[in-house]
Parts: structure tokens; sequence; C-alpha cells
């Protein structure tokens, strides 16, 4: 079956005819024996489906968990109330006191936090590495025990070869976790590109609609236990009604995502010949850094872009001036959001995006041209602006 039919039969099994499941809510759950509630918790030890308490999910839950699974092609996949949530947690599962995590020079802000603030505290060694690299040796050293890696990478989304990486990763037996946010268990697949593990901030477009905080961490089954066991320890859990929206939004990934991407690319085209543009970063460009790999390893683009603007434009007033646009963190709501970005900083590898006038543009599923009028409008205010 097409995984496009797919995400509109997910959660059907737990319902009383209704298409999506119901929100159960609950802390302890009933059992009429001694005997039955023994047997409950034996079985809950390798089957996270089974409903025991509250802590590990009820229905609703376990019915989004298998959804993304499913989509992921992982086999096991643990719920957590934030991305970062996830992120910290499929990292801490894996590296332990005095071992070393390398981490793509590219990640998310909030994961290279989350490493130089916490887990160096934890007596974690943390180093970097270019996300260009496909033979991570030269990187390790004998306590090396995992990789956290983003592709395509946050705010400038260089596209990673997954394959040559995790080849070489694996002769060490290392752990590949993969922040699959930009994919979001829909365009890109890093489980079968080789990773181990997937996380997803599903607040992004698994939700869909700007309004649920969540993330995921799907596995593999070599690697299923350790991060199972974290999730149990450490009380990890989403709640039913974040369940329940989340998978809710999951319906039309396929639909919005498709939109998305058609207007960010078509956006990522038109401001290329804009005379107030230097450069636009956007995987569906043929200049693009691992554009060839993008095309081989992924179906599709986001709504992302990120935009160099010349010198002499006023960025604030620009985006002051855009109507359709409102600025905000995050992304991944079917809404178009614009922000000013300094992707170098914090970064140890240098590159040519080292300028000061960007913009990371989320291009909402608003029709295309209103877009494009809305862009216009506010480049030609600007202009007025600059005659005064
Ligand atoms: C947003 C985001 C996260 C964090 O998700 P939250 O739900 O905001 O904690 C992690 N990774 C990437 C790439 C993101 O864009």
């Amino acid at each position: 079956m097409h995984p496009s039919t797919k995400l509109l039969h997910y959660g059907r099994s737990a319902s009383l005819g209704t298409a999506n499941p119901p929100i159960v809510k609950a802390s302890t759950i009933l059992h009429d024996t001694v005997a039955a509630y023994k047997d409950n918790k034996s079985r809950r030890e390798n089957d996270d489906s089974v409903l025991s308490y509250g802590r590990r999910g009820t229905t609703t839950a376990h019915e989004l968990a298998a959804a993304i699974k499913d989509l992921e092609s992982g086999d096991g996949c643990f719920l957590f109330p934030t991305g970062i949530a996830a992120i910290a947690g499929a990292i801490s599962a894996y590296v332990s006191a005095g071992d070393h995590l390398l981490v793509v020079d590219t990640i998310f802000p909030a994961t290279r936090t989350y490493c130089e603030k916490q887990l160096v505290r934890n007596n974690i060694e943390i180093d970097y590495f270019p996300w260009d690299t496909t033979d991570i040796s030269s990187y390790l050293k004998p306590n090396t025990k995992a990789i956290m890696i983003e592709s395509p990478a946050s705010q400038t989304y260089e596209v990673m070869d997954l394959p040559a990486l995790c080849k070489s990763a694996h002769k060490h037996d290392l752990i590949v976790i993969a922040d699959n946010t930009y994919g979001s268990s829909w365009l890109y697949r890093p489980l079968e590109l080789g990773c181990d593990v997937s996380v997803i901030a599903g607040t992004k477009y698994l939700g869909g609609h700007a309004d649920v905080m969540m993330g995921a961490a799907v596995v593999k089954e070599h690697a299923l236990l350790p991060l199972r066991s974290f999730v149990h320890m450490t009380g990890q859990t989403l709640a039913p009604d974040e369940a329940y929206a989340c998978l809710r939004g999951m319906r039309t990934l396929d639909l919005r995502l498709q939109r998305h991407g058609e207007n960010s690319s078509a956006i990522a085209k038109w401001l290329l010949n804009r005379e107030e543009v230097k450069f636009v970063l956007h995987p569906n460009l043929p200049n693009h850094k691992g554009y060839e790999i993008w095309k081989r390893d992924a179906t599709g683009c986001n709504g992302l872009l990120s935009v160099a603007f010349h010198q002499d434009i006023d960025v604030e007033k620009l985006l002051d001036n855009l109507r359709l646009f409102s600025i905000g963190t995050s992304w991944g709501g079917f809404e178009s959001l614009a922000l000013p970005i300094d992707p170098q900083s914090g970064r140890i590898f240098k590159s040519e995006f080292t300028t000061t006038n960007m913009v990371r543009f989320h291009i909402g599923i608003e029709h295309i041209d209103d877009i494009v009028a809305d862009f216009s409008s506010a480049f030609s205010l600007l202009s007025d602006n600059y005659l005064k």
C-alpha cells in the first residue's frame, strides 16, 4: 500500500468505529485479577503497545507511535513531550560518562546547546565534524560511541551522504542518530539510509498546525533496548490530547508537504532573480550543496529556505512589510513565517554563508500567487522608503 493511503488508515484498530482513535486518558489501568495484572506486567516489557500505566502511554499514543514507526521503517518508536526531549533522550540512551560523541557542525542550535551545556557536565566529550564527511575515521577517539547528524542541515540545508557516513561509522560499531525533522518521516528516510535512530520533532510537520509540541525517536531492533529503558526510567511520555492532535495532523502530511515543497521551490527560484538577493539556500536548486545526494536520497523538499540579502537591504523592514508572513520561531505549521538568522554563529567550520543579512523563510500552503504578490509589494515598499 502507498504510504499516502496508509496515512488515512493509521489508528483505527483502537477505535470504536471512529476514523480517529479516541483520546484515552488514564493513569491507573484496572485489572480484575492479580493474574491478569501479572500477565500485563510481563507482556509490557517487550511490547510497547501494551496498555499498563499512563506513564507508558495510553492507546492514543500507542497508535501514533505505531504510525511513525511504520513511516520510518523502524522496529520501535518512543514518544516525548518535545523534539528536543527526543534528541536529548536518544543521545543519552547511548552515551555515558567518559564517552565521546561526534556531532555534525551544521546541527540544530538547541541540540548543540544540549551537548555543550548538559552532556559536557555529565563528562561526555563532544567534537564536531563537517557536513560533507563520508569517512568518520579521522575524527574518532578510542572512546567514541555515537554520531549525531542532521540532514538536510539546520538553516543551510546541506545534504549529507548518509549511506557512506553510516558505513564508515558501523565499521567502528558507532550508533548513528539522525535528526529527521526536515524530512518529518516523509521526505527522507534515515533508517533506510543506514542510521540506527531517527528523531523527529513532531512539533513541526507531523502535527502540522502550529498547535502541538511532541517528539519521536524511531529505532532499529539492534539499538532498541537502551532507548526503551532510558524512556521508561526517565518517565518520557506524550499526553493523549497531544497524541490525538498529532495523528490527526498527519492525515494530510502528504498533501501539505507537496504544497510546501512546490511553494518553497517556486519562491526560491523567484527570489534568485531579485536584485536585492545575494544567494538562496534550498535543496531544490541545482547549485545547492548536496543537490545530487538529495535527488538520490530524498523524495521532496519542505517549506524552508534561507536567503541572504545584500548589505544595503534593511531586512527587518522587509520582513515587517510582508503581510502573509508573521515573525516567529519554529516552522512546519500551515502558515508562512520569517525569522532573521545567523547560521554561522556557534559553528566551527566556516562556510561562505558567513554573512549577516540572512532570513529563514517557512513558506506556508497559501496560494503561490498571493505569496509572490506579498514579496513583490514588500520589496517595492522598501524601495519607496529608500527614495524618501
Ligand atoms: C524544532 C526542531 C527541534 C526541536 O523540536 P521542539 O519540539 O521545538 O523541541 C529539533 N530539531 C530540529 C531540526 C528542529 O527544527
